[in-house]
């Protein structure tokens, strides 16, 4: 089957691009991944996205974005890209299938999966207190203790952003320096209601139904105790779902796919990026539903020439 885009990916921002590219008449097909609707279907309420003024839970709200996008005809398979060929004319898509997808342009909307510590009760109290973006949650545990865990710049906006709204932030860091920038580190320890933690990591989160706490070890002394907190937030980094992509289009030094400044286009023609993919700094819902259109809008403007410029070149041969 061929196609005038193949959207990599259905979470907000392949969604997205689907419902502008379908709009515009395109031919349109979305691969959707091993997790269809992306990562807000792991989520329960969703309070910042805007249209939804009491709040949404997030696999309502990717419901909502599938059935828009199919209202204009954008087609669905629930497979997942193995392999591509992005420089071929039409683009090659290798489904686990077996099926070959050909189209003429391609959105990459593949997301980033945070990275966890793998330490007991993480992955038990994931949505229960556990997160991994400030952002999303931390309005759930304002005027509460939480933890925070990591020492890059991440963890340290993550910190700073959850001191404006809960009781005490505790910074849990393994070695006795952060890897953040100068400026962060000042900043992070110049807020009063910061503590830091030098040497410590988490080794086990407590709570039956919510998280009660994080038991941390001292690494020089070995000494172990219990920090009470109600939310615990893992900001150890992302890892943008890439792999696939290697050695065909250009990533960053983290693997996220680099698209030219303002546009979503990346350095393989017809090809476009959208969403956490391409994010390393927002990661949010309606940033990634942003790119996505934008992704669309390049993609449709790139057909457009192309085939403008494919017809003058027959006329012209022609005559
Ligand atoms: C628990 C949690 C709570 C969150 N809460 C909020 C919130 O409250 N507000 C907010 O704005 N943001 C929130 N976020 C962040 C938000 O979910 C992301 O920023 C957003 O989903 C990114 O959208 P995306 O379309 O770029 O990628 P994703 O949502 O990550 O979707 C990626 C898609 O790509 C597909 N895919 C990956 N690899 C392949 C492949 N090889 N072949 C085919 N398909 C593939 C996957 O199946 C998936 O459908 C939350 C995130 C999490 C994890």
């Amino acid at each position: 089957m061929r196609y005038d885009i193949a959207i990599i990916g259905s979470g907000p921002a392949g969604y997205t691009a689907a419902i502008y590219g379908a709009r515009a008449g395109l031919r349109l097909l979305i691969v959707a991944g091993a997790e269809p609707g992306g990562q807000l279907t792991r989520t329960s309420e969703v309070e910042n996205y805007p249209g939804y003024p009491d709040g949404v839970l997030g696999p309502k709200m990717m419901e909502d974005f599938r059935r828009q996008a199919e209202r204009f005809g954008a087609e669905i398979v629930y497979d997942q890209v193995e392999k591509v060929e992005l420089r071929e004319d039409p683009k090659r898509l290798w489904l686990s299938s077996g099926e070959i997808i050909e189209s003429e342009a391609v959105i990459i909307a593949t997301g980033s999966s945070p990275k966890w510590l793998g330490i007991e009760g993480e992955q038990r109290l994931y949505g229960a207190g556990v997160s991994a973006c400030a952002v999303c949650d931390g309005f759930f545990y304002r005027g509460q203790p939480v933890a925070v865990v990591g020492g890059g710049d991440t963890a340290c906006e993550e910190a700073l952003y959850l001191s404006k709204l809960c009781s005490e932030v505790h910074m849990l860091i393994r070695r006795d320096q952060m890897r953040a920038s100068k400026i962060m580190q000042d900043r992070v320890r110049h807020t009063p209601t910061i503590h830091i933690h030098w040497h410590t990591i988490p080794i086990e989160v407590l709570g039956e139904k919510s998280v009660e706490g994080v038991r941390v070890r001292h690494l020089q002394s070995g000494d172990e105790r219990v920090i009470p907190v109600k939310g615990f937030f893992v900001a150890i980094g992302h890892k943008p779902n890439t792999d696939i992509f290697q050695g065909q289009i250009e990533l960053d030094p983290q693997g996220y796919i680099v698209t030219k400044p303002k546009s979503t286009h990346t350095n393989i023609e017809g090809v476009f990026a959208a969403g956490d993919v391409q994010d390393p700094v927002y990661r949010q819902a309606v940033t990634a539903a942003g790119t996505g259109c934008m992704a669309a809008l390049d993609a449709e403007r790139w057909l457009s020439e192309r085939r403008f410029l494919l017809k003058a070149t027959a006329t012209n041969q022609s005559s």
